[in-house]
């Protein structure tokens, strides 16, 4: 057989490259919703309201009472690789916001039809940015941004059809905006489908973060979370260098809460979500001696560490971490999780003997 014609090597066009990479980071629409929630937080939003169409098909629109982005700023914010989170390489390495790789919008805005519509704090106007036609024109909000994204995946229709039903996907969405609300309880969320309320968790003011998240975890998860879980709050001891303890804190189920699947099973580093293996074993290691066969423990679990130990560049949807050191943040969490178990149930021994 004749070897194919060689074809010469050319530079893709733009729309393509963006289409390409949007392949990585938007699978679904949750996953749209998972970004524009990110920029929401990272503008310093109190309350986001999503509504959505069709599982977010047809529509995704994400309100916002952040910060906002200047009327010169909005066309640039489209461009790939364009972040206002990152100036260099050593920012880059202790990054504290949820973006910074500049590139979500520009691919969102390559597989949808998106409009961002923003008023910037300080500013007496707000515009409104077609993505397509790049047309800006005034329009009339408070402070803060709206971002609209419709007919996703329209101009891939490889991708649309791997889709499930709109059920489905609004319950990806819904799970996508439950991860974020987990993290942050001093934001309000919403989420409308189809006009209609089918989540809404208000902003719990508490005196501590620890008073905070168990609110916030019951109202998200339901009582029974609250009721079958104790709080974890843990410090590592300081390091050898001197450097910054870890800090592991939340709540964890007392192994009667374990269930069948690992679905109440919320790890977040720095306040990002996370599926890291080593925070999981961890977890699941302080169980081994109380939970049988494949029995689930529940917990949501924050660790906090120095943003210079952990490399959340790893993956493009950024749900993977790398830690320097995983045998300090295994053993902070192992400790944690360790400690929590033991103070109720050495209550209980108490109590059963006397
Ligand atoms: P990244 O979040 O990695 O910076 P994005 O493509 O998600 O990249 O967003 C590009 C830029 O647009 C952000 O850096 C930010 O300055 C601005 N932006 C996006 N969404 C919002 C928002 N909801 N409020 C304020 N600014 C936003
Ligand atoms: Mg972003």
């Amino acid at each position: 057989i004749a070897p194919p014609p060689r074809r010469s090597i050319r530079e893709l066009p733009d729309e393509l490259i963006s289409q390409i990479a949007a392949g990585e980071v938007v699978e679904r629409p949750a996953s749209v919703v998972r970004e524009l929630v990110d920029n929401a937080l990272d503008a310093g939003a109190t309350q986001i309201t999503l509504r959505l169409l069709a599982g977010g098909v047809r529509l995704i629109a994400v309100e916002d009472d952040g910060g906002g982005i200047p009327m010169e700023e909005l066309p640039i914010a489209l461009k790939r690789h364009a972040t206002s989170k990152i100036r260099d390489l050593q920012e880059l390495e202790s990054v504290g916001t949820m973006g910074f790789r500049g590139e979500a919008l520009a691919a969102i805005n390559s597989i949808a039809d998106m409009a961002i519509s923003s008023r910037a704090s300080g500013q007496s106007s707000a515009f409104l940015l077609d993505g397509r036609s790049g047309e800006l024109k005034p329009v009339a909000r408070s402070t803060g941004t709206t971002v609209e994204v419709k007919e996703l995946f329209f101009s891939t229709p490889a991708r649309r059809k791997f889709l499930k039903t709109d059920a489905t996907e609004l319950a990806h969405c819904v799970e996508a905006v439950r991860r974020h609300a987990l993290a942050r309880p001093d934001v309000g969320f919403a989420i409308w489908h189809e006009g209609k309320l089918v989540e809404q968790w208000r902003a719990c003011p508490a005196p501590t973060s620890l008073d905070a998240i168990s609110e916030r975890l019951r109202d998200v998860l339901g009582d029974d979370f609250k009721d079958k879980s104790v709080a974890v709050d843990y410090l590592s001891s300081m390091r050898d260098d001197g450097g910054q303890a870890v800090r592991v804190w939340g709540r964890v189920g007392i192994p009667d809460a374990a269930r069948a699947r690992p679905d109440q099973q919320f790890a977040y580093v720095n306040g990002r979500f996370v599926r890291d293996k080593v925070i999981t074993h961890a977890a699941r290691s302080a169980y081994e001696d109380v939970l049988h066969g494949q029995r689930q423990p529940i917990y949501a679990l924050y660790v906090e560490i120095d943003p210079t130990r952990v490399d959340v560049n790893v993956h493009p949807t950024k749900i993977e971490v790398r830690f320097r050191d995983s045998r300090e943040v295994h053993q902070a969490v192992r400790r944690a999780v360790d400690a929590a178990l033991a103070a109720p149930r050495a209550a209980a021994a108490a109590l059963a003997t006397t």
